[in-house]
């Protein structure tokens, strides 16, 4: 019998497995590569990158696995102020300023104003709301952030907004995965918090992409990592957990004191035939949307104009948002050298409407709207590929709130990780992952006290 089983090889139970690499694990994942929604290659000095890629910094669990493991990041170097708009491209100045220098009738721009100063304000107030109380946990402060304005969704807070107000705020929010009628409220502010606030939200990029982390924990247990074991069923007994998976047609059975369920929340319902109904039910409520991620290496010979600029906001294309990975190699020359790479993003309902696309197809879209903003970079293009996540990223609706301390109560001895238990996406996968192995080393230690030192 094993110590622990883990289920679902992304950056949640890849997190578990590393604090647990010291007990007798295996790994089950049902993809032929590890890492789930962490997926970068490299290209020479540059990484193409379709999933998650900034990460959290200072103080953060993210900040003690890249530690533990020895994996380099860097603050992602550039401004996250670039945005494409009614045929023009701004990326430095205020943002403030944006809407009097993006060509709009004057009533779009007071749209605008009007509605910016009302999220500049709550922004603040969801600062204080949910900032770091002395003496409460980690728990604490993540129910105190989901409950923020957890009753409305974020449409409705905004009010009816014109093409214009809608083309500015919009792109941003989308990155949440929902769009605004899908997102609660609180969810919506605390997006444009996350990303007005950099250094203090997710602003650090992994060195050499974000697969070296995944890649490089599965390396230091490759024969504990088992690729293509599809999980059907987890059974949870009294002193044991029965996890029944399928690997190259056959069947197989194993058998383990603690199990950790790392897979997305309507996997992990599916799976879990006997967690308690409550629990069931809250894992079958949780939302996602989807994701379809393009990146293009490209092989320009000088400076391009989106160079020391790391995100690019983008109205009315296929995708909300770009994001300029080769800044993260510029942006630590003292010589631009020749090439980059460019990643497109579309989340919520631009991943759903390209969701039946064929991938070459929306590569070429990709490529033509990257030529409008950005005219001659079709002819940059040395390579390009697209993404498709069925579950892109969970996102807080309206009620989310009430689910937390049922998704959360710990149960006997399977226990649960995944982003789907808190609002900060690697973040929470990797905290989530180190609470679930702490949790099956702690009842893993007691049954070893109360053996008999020949049993043990
Ligand atoms: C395009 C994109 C951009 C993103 N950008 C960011 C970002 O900049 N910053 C950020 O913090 N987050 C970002 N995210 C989100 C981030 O990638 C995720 O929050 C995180 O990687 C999720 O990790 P996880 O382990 O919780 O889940 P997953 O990575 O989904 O891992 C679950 C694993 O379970 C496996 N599995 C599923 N079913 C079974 C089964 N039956 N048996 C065995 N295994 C199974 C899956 O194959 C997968 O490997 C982004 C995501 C995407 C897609």
């Amino acid at each position: 019998m094993k110590d622990a089983v883990i289920i679902g090889g992304g950056l949640a139970g890849l997190s578990a497995a590393w604090r647990l690499r010291h007990w007798d694990i295996q790994v089950l994942e049902s993809d032929q590569r590890i890492g789930g929604r962490i997926m970068s290659e490299t290209r020479g000095p540059y990484t193409m990158n379709w999933g998650g890629h900034m990460f959290a910094g200072g103080g953060s669990s993210t900040v003690e696995l890249l530690a533990e493991t020895g994996t380099a990041s860097v603050k992602i170097p550039g401004s996250l102020q670039g945005m494409a708009m009614n045929g023009k491209y701004l990326s430095t100045g205020p943002v403030q300023t944006y809407p009097f220098r993006f060509p709009m009738p004057l009533s779009s721009r007071a749209s605008i104003l009007k509605t910016g100063a009302k999220l500049g304000k709550d922004v603040l107030r969801y600062t204080q709301a949910v900032r770091a109380r002395a003496g409460e946990t980690g728990e604490q402060r993540q129910q105190r952030i989901y409950d923020f304005e957890n009753d409305r969704t974020f449409a409705d807070y905004l009010g009816p907004l014109n093409k214009d107000a809608a083309g500015f705020f919009l792109p941003p929010a989308l990155r949440s995965a929902a769009d605004p009628d899908q997102l609660s409220a609180g969810a919506g502010i605390g997006y444009f918090s996350l990303i007005w606030n950099i250094g203090q939200g997710l602003g650090r990029a992994i060195l050499g992409g974000a697969s070296t982390l995944t890649e490089g924990i599965a390396q230091s247990m490759r024969d504990r990592i088992d690729l293509g074991a599809v999980v059907n069923e987890v059974v949870q007994n009294k002193d044991h957990v029965v996890v029944r998976y399928t690997k190259d047609g056959a069947e197989h059975e194993l058998k383990a004191r603690t199990a950790v369920m790392a897979t997305p929340a309507p996997i992990t319902h599916r799976l879990g035939v006997n967690l308690p109904d409550e629990l069931r039910d809250a894992l079958a409520q949780v939302k996602y949307g989807v994701h379809v991620a393009g990146c293009i290496l490209t092989d320009e010979q000088g400076p391009m104009p989106y160079d020391g600029t790391y995100g690019i906001a983008v109205a009315g294309k296929s995708f909300a948002v770009a994001l300029n990975q080769g800044n993260i190699t510029h942006g630590r020359e003292t010589v631009r050298r020749p090439g980059g790479s460019m990643m497109t993003f579309s989340p919520a309902s631009l991943g759903s409407k390209l969701w039946d696309v064929p991938k070459e197809d929306i590569v070429k879209q990709y490529i033509r709207e990257l030529d409008e903003i950005f005219p001659g970079f079709e002819g940059t293009v040395k390579e390009a590929r697209v993404e498709k996540f069925e579950f892109g990223s969970p996102y807080c609706f309206p009620g989310r709130a009430k689910l937390q301390p049922t998704l959360t109560r710990p149960t006997e001895r399977v226990f649960l990780a995944g982003d789907y238990l808190g609002t900060l996406y690697t973040e929470t996968s990797i905290t989530s992952g180190f609470t679930a192995a702490q949790r099956a080393a702690s009842l893993l230690s007691t049954r070893r006290q109360s053996l008999t030192p020949d049993a043990a």
